[in-house]
């Protein structure tokens, strides 16, 4: 019946579909979620649930969010399903995470091989709906260099500020391609994000900062300031600039990419006090 239902299946590349079956990579996973019977694991992006069956042997609660309609049925003949598991088929880009509803006392954990093609904006998305408390994720080598990044080295920029600001990210290990079937292109790599009780650091208006943080690096080869000067609609002077970089202790020709997570802050507070109402018409 199972082998049935997959009889047809093609893997589709559009949807990410690289599934993992290196049994060591598995457990290694399962191994550091530390899953317990107090926790609720939200899975998203199940595939054939190799992952899963082990998950659903430890935890408490387990959601699973898969968008491939087959891929549910299998799941949903293949795992033992009780009532503490929920198979929900849908995008999960479209998913609210407040109706995973997670009462005391678990603990809300997220784990996820996720797909390639959305790993960014499913991060972004997980960054906004801060409901959770620590997500294992396997993504691309070249992400997790992006979110690991320090100020000065090339792959830093908008990506390791936002996971920084909320979370404490943690490198576990890299997985070669020959781990999944089919074969991707491109290695993966463990992270584990673990979101901070409060941010790293104390921003006026998170809009403001992350707009700021997205002018900074918009033309990486030039200087901060020549980039924040192109700043929608506050027509920033270079002078003012020079003044307020000057009072931070920070050279005026300095790049976007060597100021660290507490300055980009700093620098923020400052601007913003500057554009008081910046973002209060946004939803
Ligand atoms: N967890 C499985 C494993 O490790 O073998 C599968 C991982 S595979 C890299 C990614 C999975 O995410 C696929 O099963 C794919 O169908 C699913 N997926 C792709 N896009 C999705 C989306 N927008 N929402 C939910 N699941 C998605």
């Amino acid at each position: 019946m199972n082998n049935n239902i997959l009889l047809n299946f093609r893997p589709r590349k559009k949807l990410g579909q690289n599934f993992l079956t290196d049994r060591n990579i598995v457990f290694k996973i399962l191994k550091e979620a530390n899953i317990t019977e107090q926790d609720l694991i939200l899975e998203i992006g199940a595939g054939k649930g190799i992952l899963t069956k082990g998950i659903i042997e430890k935890a408490g609660r387990v959601v699973v969010v898969e968008i491939d309609k087959i891929l549910c049925l299998y799941l949903k003949n293949y795992l033992p399903i009780t009532d503490k598991v929920k198979i929900i088929q849908t995008d999960f880009l479209k998913f609210n995470l407040d109706t995973v509803n997670c009462e005391n006392p678990l603990k809300f954990k997220i784990i996820a091989n996720l797909p390639y093609y959305i790993t960014t904006p499913i991060i972004l998305k997980l960054l906004k709906q801060r409901v959770w408390e620590e997500a294992l994720l396997m993504v691309q080598k070249e992400v997790a260099q992006r979110i690991l990044s320090s100020p000065g080295v090339k792959d830093y920029g908008r990506l390791s500020i936002i996971v920084g600001y909320y979370c404490d990210v943690k490198f576990i290990s890299y997985v070669p391609p020959e781990v999944f079937s089919p074969r991707p292109v491109v290695s993966s790599a463990i992270i584990k994000l673990i979101l901070r009780k409060k941010p790293l650091v104390y921003v006026k208006n998170e809009i403001f900062f992350f707009a700021l943080v997205k002018v900074a690096f918009s033309k990486r080869r030039k200087t901060l300031i020549n980039n924040l000067v192109t700043f929608h609609n506050l027509s920033l002077k270079k002078e003012m600039l020079c003044t307020i970089l000057s009072r931070l202790n920070i050279s005026s020709d300095i790049r976007g990419e060597k100021l660290s997570i507490e300055q980009f802050a700093r620098l923020s507070n400052i601007l913003v006090d500057f554009f008081p109402n910046y973002g209060l018409n946004t939803g």
